[in-house]
């Protein structure tokens, strides 16, 4: 009936919305299965020294394959994970897994985790990293958690003090996405990040637009006077290498590089007898 009233006119977004809130039901559903059923994996796209291209760690994607869908990008179901709170679980489970698999991986590799902003406000997160290291035997120094601005917009007391609970447990905090945000220059002065990562919005254009250029590399100097280490991502050209090289960004991720891979693919590569990339 909803579908005559749209065509009447007066109702005409009635079969829409419904259609959509139902698909969004059916998303939760699945991603609470998954959560449940192990449908979760993991794949790591590996971190290069950009200065002897060696592999220095990896960071650590969620991949989900939905029962009669087939691959879902992180993109596509974050957002609904946080809506409906499941990113708490989704995330923990994330943490532990790169954990376990990055114990395997030989020393000093490290691995490093997104953290939502609705994960990162929920309480237990610094529980939930020291279990993590805890059952995984991994040094916290390997431990890296990336956050975006969205963790630091309401910047209370309890943001910083999470962060410093975090760092005091030795986990290392690289800003994710650098320069998407409002006011990523004065999230820098507010914490002392490890790393900042540029978005790879500004890597993709380098060699082309000067305002790319000029922009990268104000943020590895910026970075490089703060003492905090660069990363560009989305190196897919071995003109950005050069380039981010020259100015004296110490760490690359990129399609040129290597693209996210299986936990088991990585490890490898890393046993490979040239065991880097290329
Ligand atoms: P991100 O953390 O900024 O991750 C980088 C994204 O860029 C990844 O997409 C990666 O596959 C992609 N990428 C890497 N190199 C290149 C390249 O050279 N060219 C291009 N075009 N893309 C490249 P992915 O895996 O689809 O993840 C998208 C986003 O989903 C991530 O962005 C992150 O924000 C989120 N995400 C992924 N895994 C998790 C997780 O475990 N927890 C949370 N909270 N978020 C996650
Ligand atoms: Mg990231
Ligand atoms: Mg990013
Ligand atoms: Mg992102």
């Amino acid at each position: 009936q909803a579908k005559e009233a749209g065509r009447g006119g007066y109702c005409f977004f009635a079969p829409e919305m419904n259609q959509r809130l139902q698909e969004r039901r059916a998303l939760e559903v699945d991603l609470r299965n998954a959560l449940a059923s192990g449908g979760f994996r993991l794949a790591f796209q590996p971190q290069i020294n950009l200065e002897d291209e060696r592999i220095i760690g990896a960071e650590a994607l969620l991949r989900w394959e939905r029962p009669g869908v087939g691959n879902v990008p992180p993109d596509q179901f974050i957002g609904i994970a946080e809506e409906t709170g499941l990113i708490g679980q989704i995330g923990a489970w994330a943490i532990h897994e790169a954990c376990r698999q990055a114990a395997t991986w030989p020393e000093p590799m490290g691995v490093a985790v997104n953290v939502s902003p609705v994960q990162f406000r929920q309480p237990g997160l610094c529980e939930c990293v020291t279990a993590a290291l805890e059952h995984s035997g991994l040094p916290a120094s390997r431990l890296e958690l990336e956050i975006t601005e969205g963790v630091l917009l309401n910047d209370t007391e309890e943001t910083l003090a999470t962060l410093e609970r975090l760092r005091r447990l030795g986990v290392k905090i690289a800003m994710d996405d650098f320069g998407t945000g409002y006011s990523s220059l004065g999230y820098l002065q507010k914490f002392p990040f490890d790393k900042v990562k540029i978005d790879r919005s500004f890597v993709r254009n380098l060699g082309q637009d000067p305002n790319a250029g000029a922009i990268v590399s104000a943020v590895v100097g910026m970075s490089r006077a703060l003492g905090v280490r660069a990363n560009a991502e989305g190196v897919e050209l071995r003109e950005q290498a050069a380039l981010l090289l020259a100015q004296g960004c110490e760490e690359v991720q990129g399609y040129f590089f290597a693209r996210p891979m299986s936990g088991e693919a990585l490890r490898e590569l890393l046993a490979a007898p040239v065991g880097q990339a290329a």
